[in-house]
Protein backbone atom coordinates (compact mmCIF):
# COMPACT_ATOMS: atom_id res chain seq x y z
CA UNK A 1 0.00 0.00 0.00
CA UNK A 2 2.85 2.58 0.92
CA UNK A 3 4.47 1.43 -2.29
CA UNK A 4 2.03 2.24 -4.40
CA UNK A 5 0.94 5.81 -2.26
CA UNK A 6 4.34 6.94 -3.05
CA UNK A 7 4.22 5.72 -6.50
CA UNK A 8 1.15 7.96 -7.24
CA UNK A 9 2.83 11.03 -5.34
CA UNK A 10 5.99 10.68 -7.91
CA UNK A 11 3.90 10.15 -10.65
CA UNK A 12 1.73 13.54 -10.05
CA UNK A 13 4.83 15.25 -9.22
CA UNK A 14 5.89 13.63 -12.53
CA UNK A 15 3.21 15.29 -14.46
CA UNK A 16 3.40 18.76 -12.89
CA UNK A 17 7.12 18.85 -13.91
CA UNK A 18 6.68 18.09 -17.41
CA UNK A 19 3.95 21.03 -17.54
CA UNK A 20 6.84 23.08 -16.03
CA UNK A 21 9.34 21.68 -18.12
CA UNK A 22 6.83 22.77 -21.38
CA UNK A 23 6.45 26.13 -19.98
CA UNK A 24 10.38 26.67 -19.88
CA UNK A 25 11.58 25.41 -23.27
CA UNK A 26 8.53 27.58 -24.47
CA UNK A 27 10.20 30.73 -23.27
CA UNK A 28 13.39 29.38 -24.33
CA UNK A 29 13.91 29.57 -20.52
CA UNK A 30 17.36 28.15 -18.61
CA UNK A 31 16.17 26.59 -15.07
CA UNK A 32 18.59 24.76 -12.67
CA UNK A 33 17.39 22.98 -9.58
CA UNK A 34 20.48 23.48 -7.01
CA UNK A 35 20.32 20.20 -4.38
CA UNK A 36 22.69 20.24 -1.44
CA UNK A 37 23.22 19.19 1.87
CA UNK A 38 22.81 22.02 4.29
CA UNK A 39 26.08 24.08 4.82
CA UNK A 40 27.30 23.14 1.67
CA UNK A 41 27.51 27.10 0.69
CA UNK A 42 24.73 27.00 -1.87
CA UNK A 43 23.00 30.42 -0.99
CA UNK A 44 26.75 32.23 -0.87
CA UNK A 45 27.18 30.50 -4.46
CA UNK A 46 23.66 31.61 -5.51
CA UNK A 47 24.72 34.95 -4.62
CA UNK A 48 27.89 35.50 -5.85
CA UNK A 49 26.64 33.76 -9.47
CA UNK A 50 23.48 36.28 -9.32
CA UNK A 51 26.08 39.24 -8.85
CA UNK A 52 28.28 38.24 -11.70
CA UNK A 53 25.25 37.52 -14.10
CA UNK A 54 22.80 40.11 -13.11
CA UNK A 55 24.36 43.24 -15.30
CA UNK A 56 24.17 41.20 -18.69
CA UNK A 57 21.17 38.44 -17.85
CA UNK A 58 17.77 39.14 -16.33
CA UNK A 59 17.55 36.75 -13.16
CA UNK A 60 15.14 34.87 -11.38
CA UNK A 61 15.38 32.72 -8.14
CA UNK A 62 13.36 30.86 -6.20
CA UNK A 63 14.57 29.90 -2.82
CA UNK A 64 13.28 26.93 -1.28
CA UNK A 65 13.15 26.62 3.07
CA UNK A 66 11.96 24.96 5.53
CA UNK A 67 10.91 28.07 7.35
CA UNK A 68 12.93 31.40 6.92
CA UNK A 69 13.59 34.03 4.37
CA UNK A 70 16.71 34.70 5.17
CA UNK A 71 18.51 33.05 1.89
CA UNK A 72 15.87 34.99 -0.40
CA UNK A 73 16.85 37.90 1.58
CA UNK A 74 20.36 37.58 0.56
CA UNK A 75 19.85 36.81 -3.28
CA UNK A 76 17.47 39.71 -3.48
CA UNK A 77 20.12 42.44 -2.32
CA UNK A 78 21.59 41.08 -6.41
CA UNK A 79 18.24 39.90 -8.42
CA UNK A 80 15.07 41.47 -8.30
CA UNK A 81 12.44 39.00 -9.49
CA UNK A 82 13.24 36.54 -6.41
CA UNK A 83 10.71 34.35 -4.57
CA UNK A 84 10.47 32.64 -1.49
CA UNK A 85 9.14 28.74 -0.96
CA UNK A 86 8.41 27.96 2.70
CA UNK A 87 7.97 24.06 2.75
CA UNK A 88 6.89 24.39 6.30
CA UNK A 89 8.67 21.61 7.73
CA UNK A 90 8.98 19.65 4.33
CA UNK A 91 12.19 18.52 3.42
CA UNK A 92 12.38 18.62 -0.65
CA UNK A 93 10.69 21.06 -3.18
CA UNK A 94 8.10 19.61 -5.82
CA UNK A 95 6.74 20.62 -9.09
CA UNK A 96 3.42 22.01 -8.19
CA UNK A 97 5.22 24.47 -5.78
CA UNK A 98 7.39 25.71 -8.07
CA UNK A 99 4.35 25.77 -10.29
CA UNK A 100 2.96 28.12 -7.94
CA UNK A 101 5.86 30.34 -7.55
CA UNK A 102 6.38 30.76 -11.48
CA UNK A 103 3.41 32.47 -11.49
CA UNK A 104 5.00 35.28 -9.17
CA UNK A 105 7.48 35.57 -11.19
CA UNK A 106 7.74 37.25 -14.69
CA UNK A 107 9.07 34.45 -16.18
CA UNK A 108 8.75 35.30 -19.69
CA UNK A 109 10.97 38.55 -18.95
CA UNK A 110 13.88 36.40 -17.72
CA UNK A 111 17.05 34.42 -19.07
CA UNK A 112 18.08 32.28 -16.31
CA UNK A 113 16.19 31.18 -13.18
CA UNK A 114 17.64 29.48 -10.62
CA UNK A 115 15.51 27.20 -7.99
CA UNK A 116 17.54 27.16 -4.86
CA UNK A 117 15.76 23.44 -3.26
CA UNK A 118 15.86 22.53 0.65
CA UNK A 119 19.12 21.56 2.05
CA UNK A 120 19.15 18.30 1.88
CA UNK A 121 20.52 15.64 -0.06
CA UNK A 122 17.79 12.37 -0.26
CA UNK A 123 14.73 13.34 -1.51
CA UNK A 124 14.75 16.39 -3.31
CA UNK A 125 16.99 13.86 -6.12
CA UNK A 126 13.22 12.36 -6.41
CA UNK A 127 11.21 14.66 -7.53
CA UNK A 128 12.23 16.10 -11.00
CA UNK A 129 11.01 20.33 -11.02
CA UNK A 130 10.77 20.31 -14.83
CA UNK A 131 14.34 22.33 -14.54
CA UNK A 132 16.79 22.13 -17.64
CA UNK A 133 19.87 21.52 -15.93
CA UNK A 134 20.51 19.14 -12.23
CA UNK A 135 22.97 20.88 -9.92
CA UNK A 136 24.48 19.21 -6.50
CA UNK A 137 26.88 21.08 -4.82
CA UNK A 138 29.31 19.17 -2.28
CA UNK A 139 31.86 20.64 -0.19
CA UNK A 140 35.02 20.06 1.07
CA UNK A 141 34.35 20.45 4.59
CA UNK A 142 31.75 17.64 4.18
CA UNK A 143 34.08 14.54 3.34
CA UNK A 144 35.09 13.15 0.08
CA UNK A 145 32.77 10.22 1.15
CA UNK A 146 29.29 12.09 0.00
CA UNK A 147 29.17 10.63 -3.51
CA UNK A 148 29.22 7.41 -2.33
CA UNK A 149 26.67 7.99 0.72
CA UNK A 150 24.20 9.83 -1.64
CA UNK A 151 24.67 8.14 -4.91
CA UNK A 152 21.04 9.00 -6.39
CA UNK A 153 21.49 12.64 -5.81
CA UNK A 154 24.77 12.53 -7.99
CA UNK A 155 23.66 10.24 -10.26
CA UNK A 156 20.97 12.27 -11.27
CA UNK A 157 23.03 15.59 -11.89
CA UNK A 158 23.89 17.20 -14.53
CA UNK A 159 26.61 19.36 -13.28
CA UNK A 160 28.10 18.65 -10.09
CA UNK A 161 30.02 21.31 -8.34
CA UNK A 162 32.66 21.24 -5.66
CA UNK A 163 32.81 24.13 -3.28
CA UNK A 164 35.07 25.86 -0.39
CA UNK A 165 38.32 24.63 -2.22
CA UNK A 166 40.03 27.20 -0.44
CA UNK A 167 39.63 25.13 2.62
CA UNK A 168 40.75 22.04 0.83
CA UNK A 169 44.16 22.09 2.68
CA UNK A 170 42.04 22.38 6.01
CA UNK A 171 40.54 19.23 5.54
CA UNK A 172 41.28 15.58 5.04
CA UNK A 173 38.90 15.97 1.57
CA UNK A 174 40.94 13.77 -1.31
CA UNK A 175 39.79 15.12 -4.84
CA UNK A 176 41.52 12.63 -6.75
CA UNK A 177 39.07 10.21 -4.48
CA UNK A 178 36.20 12.31 -4.58
CA UNK A 179 36.56 13.00 -8.24
CA UNK A 180 37.49 8.87 -9.08
CA UNK A 181 33.90 8.38 -7.15
CA UNK A 182 31.86 10.80 -9.10
CA UNK A 183 32.79 9.27 -12.37
CA UNK A 184 32.16 6.40 -11.58
CA UNK A 185 28.58 7.07 -10.35
CA UNK A 186 28.28 9.66 -12.99
CA UNK A 187 30.48 9.62 -16.15
CA UNK A 188 28.44 12.63 -18.00
CA UNK A 189 27.58 15.32 -15.29
CA UNK A 190 30.35 18.34 -16.37
CA UNK A 191 32.23 18.99 -12.67
CA UNK A 192 33.30 22.37 -11.58
CA UNK A 193 35.65 23.14 -8.69
CA UNK A 194 35.47 26.22 -6.96
CA UNK A 195 35.52 28.39 -3.84
CA UNK A 196 32.33 30.96 -4.07
CA UNK A 197 34.33 32.77 -1.28
CA UNK A 198 37.67 33.19 -3.26
CA UNK A 199 36.36 33.46 -6.87
CA UNK A 200 38.53 30.76 -7.42
CA UNK A 201 37.33 28.22 -10.43
CA UNK A 202 34.43 30.55 -10.60
CA UNK A 203 35.00 31.42 -14.67
CA UNK A 204 34.56 28.32 -15.77
CA UNK A 205 30.83 27.92 -13.85
CA UNK A 206 30.33 31.31 -15.24
CA UNK A 207 30.78 30.39 -18.96
CA UNK A 208 29.02 27.26 -19.16
CA UNK A 209 25.81 29.22 -17.83
CA UNK A 210 26.42 31.97 -20.19
CA UNK A 211 26.60 29.21 -23.10
CA UNK A 212 23.18 27.62 -21.89
CA UNK A 213 21.22 30.66 -21.20
CA UNK A 214 22.45 32.09 -24.77
CA UNK A 215 21.63 28.94 -26.88
CA UNK A 216 18.00 28.92 -27.65
CA UNK A 217 18.06 32.56 -28.71
MG1 LIG B 1 20.45 28.11 1.46
ZN1 LIG C 1 11.68 15.38 1.34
Amino acid sequence: MKVVLAKDILKSNDDKAAENRRAFEKLGLFTLNLISSPGSGKTRLLENTVQRLSSRYRIGVIEGDITTTRDAERVARHCEQVVQINTDGGCHLDSKMVSRSIEELSIDKLDVLFIENVGNLVCPSEFDLGESCRVVVLSVTEGDDKPEKYPYSFDRANVIIINKIDMLEHTDFDMARAEEIIRQINRDAVLFKLSAVTGEGYDAWIAYLENHAFRKK
